[in-house]
């Protein structure tokens, strides 16, 4: 049962055997309500009228004159919520309620995720409570605030670092004790089989409607499509979309915190090796012993020591590549996108920004570049202030 929902030798289910038969009930609900056209009709005028889509793709014109080569911009950020997380909670949120669920948990790291699945709680009328590390719930109160208001029950975790994976850990107890009435409402494109194959299915729409606007607005598909990985939600959503244009190069950029060779950064796939992690095969940060290593970087969304299945299989068979880019790149990028644009970038999306910067005279000049701007930075200032006073 294992060899389920596998990506090569990555991704299966390795989940107490309580949670078997709640991960197949999932399973089952979405390959059957993924072609039920009320579900599909739902959702899509969900996606239109609640969640703003289609989001614009954006031609970034004076970010363009500082990397010197096209660079357009999928605005996810402008989705309701401020991220690409709202597509994935509304699609998990209406597949909880046409299984009849009532309860909704979900984790939570930046606080992004937790504030989607709260706005999906409250829209469908669901008893909602998101787990959350107490480190994040200090560092992001700003969401812990509005995930509140929006009637969700806001756990904080205090085992392990009080960060996403401790949250994780956490949920997944939770969800072991209680899982007759309860929908674990998984943020990311990781964790047990069908998790990976829902949220990427969930998220490609990013991708559909990237490739699409590229043929209308530019008159061909882009040279790169470039995303930041944290679990790899944002990245297999674009990705999805140009995987079998082979003449898309699809970059992946992580987090290199203060330096790959420092040990603090959250660079899963550039440093990690085999291993498992909530419930699936993947890479993932250890030492020789297997012991999950601290991820540290200035984004507490990329801050988690694992990593989707699907992006640990394209990076072994090189369809896809995998790069890192330190804090200090990543908030010039930040700073950049903003005095030239007048956008906000979430840190998150920075460190994809903060890639293109980096390849100034490196990719020609009609290249044109596709980056999926996962997030807004409005929940980012206060970080930004303290690495960066403007005094
Ligand atoms: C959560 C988040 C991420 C990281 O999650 P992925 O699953 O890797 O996409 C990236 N950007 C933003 C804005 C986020 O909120």
């Amino acid at each position: 049962m294992k060899l389920k929902g596998r990506y090569g030798q990555y991704g299966g289910f390795y989940v107490p055997e309580v949670l078997i038969p709640a991960i197949e009930e999932i399973e089952a609900a979405y390959l059957r309500f993924q072609k039920d056209p009320a579900f599909v009709g739902e959702l899509n005028s969900l996606l239109a009228d609640y969640a703003g889509r289609p989001t614009p793709l954006y031609h970034a014109r004076r970010f363009s004159e500082q990397t010197g080569f096209a660079v357009w911009l999928k605005r996810e950020d402008l989705l309701h919520g401020g991220a690409h997380k709202t597509n994935n909670a509304l699609g998990q949120g209406l597949l909880a309620k046409y299984m009849g669920k009532k309860k909704l948990i979900a984790e939570t790291g930046a606080g992004q995720h937790g504030l989607a699945t709260a706005m999906v709680g409250a829209l469908f009328g669901m008893e909602t409570k998101i787990f959350m590390g107490s480190i994040d719930v200090a560092r992001q109160n700003v969401n812990v605030h509005k995930m509140k208001l929006l009637g969700a029950e806001v756990i904080p975790v205090s085992g392990g670092t009080g960060t996403l994976k401790d949250a994780i850990n956490e949920a997944l107890r939770y969800w072991t004790a209680n899982v007759e009435d309860t929908f674990y409402l998984f943020g990311t494109a990781g964790g047990p089989h069908p998790f990976p194959m829902i949220v990427r299915q969930f998220q490609s729409v990013i991708g559909r409607e990237a490739r699409a606007q590229c043929l209308e607005r530019i008159g061909r598909l882009p040279d790169v499509v470039a995303a930041c990985v944290g679990g790899g939600s944002n990245a297999i959503g674009i990705f999805s979309g140009f995987l079998n244009d082979s003449s898309v190069r699809l970059v992946g950029i992580e987090g290199a915190g203060r330096g790959l060779e420092t040990g603090h950064h959250c660079a899963t796939l550039n440093k990690g090796a085999v291993g498992i992690l909530h419930g699936a095969q993947t890479y993932v940060l250890q030492d020789a012993d297997g012991q999950i290593h601290e991820t540290e970087c200035v984004s507490a969304g990329l801050d988690y020591p694992g990593v989707g299945p699907e992006h640990a299989y394209l990076k072994d068979s090189g369809r896809a590549e995998y790069v890192a880019v330190e804090d200090e790149q990543v908030l010039d990028a930040f700073e950049m996108l903003t005095r030239l644009e007048g956008i906000m970038p979430a840190l998150e999306s920075s460190h994809a920004l903060a890639w293109l910067l980096s390849q100034k005279g490196l990719l020609p000049s009609r290249t044109v570049a596709v980056v999926n701007l996962s997030g807004r930075g409005d929940k980012d200032v206060g970080i930004v202030e303290e690495h960066r006073p403007m005094g």
